[in-house]
């Protein structure tokens, strides 16, 4: 297989005295998609911003684009073109869509993005109709767009998406996992931390199944599909 885009090695993390992640290993290939599920707590988030900087985390190894993470600023990482859409979507709420996504262009890496305005809204069409909107006049779902939309402006290579099916609509679920089929088709990689495991399960080329800060299982979804056993003790489906 090629070098990965994003190389976890060990990976171990605590809130004070309680440490949440044991010694992760886990890689994203250029223009996969990669699913990191289990079940509630078992340390999906903690990865992303452990590999982010954003908590106290150990590693013996964490490189994207085959330059060391460990120890950068959170703002640097995002230059190297890894984005991140957290689970609270960060969106200005006060801002409209269009002016949320050129904040989006600015925050970006240098250099000319692919991604334009008129790109993100034919993969978000429902932004499309909305673009002189309030963040505070959309749907929790139109947010995730915008939110993932936003972060696609600075042209990463790689997105980190955090459980981007929560409590939206199923419509709204399904528009979101054809756009990251598109992105995908476009070359960006994605790491998916999920708990809607049909959501996953569809769009992912590989998984990484979670359980108390551990990899249980790491290889093709098409195998996590065929092994009920392991997926009814992880992740209960
Ligand atoms: P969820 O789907 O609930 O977000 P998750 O798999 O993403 O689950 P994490 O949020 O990474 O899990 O949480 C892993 C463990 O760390 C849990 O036991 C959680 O209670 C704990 N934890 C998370 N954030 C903190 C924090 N800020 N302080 C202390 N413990 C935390």
């Amino acid at each position: 297989m090629s070098t990965p885009l994003l190389d976890v090695r060990n990976l171990t993390a605590a809130y004070g005295r309680a440490q949440v992640l044991f010694g992760l290993s886990l890689q994203l290939h250029p223009g996969e998609v990669v699913a990191l599920v289990g079940r509630n707590g078992a340390g999906k988030t903690t990865t992303l911003k452990a590999v982010l900087g954003l908590v106290p985390a150990t590693a013996a190894r964490i490189a994207f684009k085959e330059h060391s993470l460990l120890g950068l600023p959170t703002y640097r990482i995002a230059r190297l073109g890894l984005g991140y859409v957290p689970e609270d979507r960060r969106i200005f709420t006060d801002l409209t869509v269009e002016e949320n996504l050129e904040v989006g262009r600015r925050s970006g890496r240098v250099g000319l993005s692919p991604w334009t305005p008129e790109r993100l809204f034919q993969l978000f069409p429902n932004l499309a109709e909305m673009r002189g909107r309030r963040g505070n006049q959309m749907s929790g779902g139109e947010q995730q767009m915008l939110s993932i939309a936003r972060t696609l402006m600075g042209n990463p290579a790689a997105i980190l998406l955090d459980e981007p099916s929560e409590g939206i609509a199923p419509v709204i679920v399904q528009m979101m996992g054809e756009a990251i089929r598109t992105m995908k088709a476009q070359g960006v990689a994605v790491l998916l931390s999920e708990q809607n495991w049909a959501f996953a399960a569809g769009i992912s080329d590989r998984a990484c199944v979670i359980e108390r800060g551990e990899i249980r299982f790491e290889g093709p979804m098409a195998q996590l599909l065929a092994n009920e056993t392991l997926r009814a003790e992880t992740l209960g489906v």
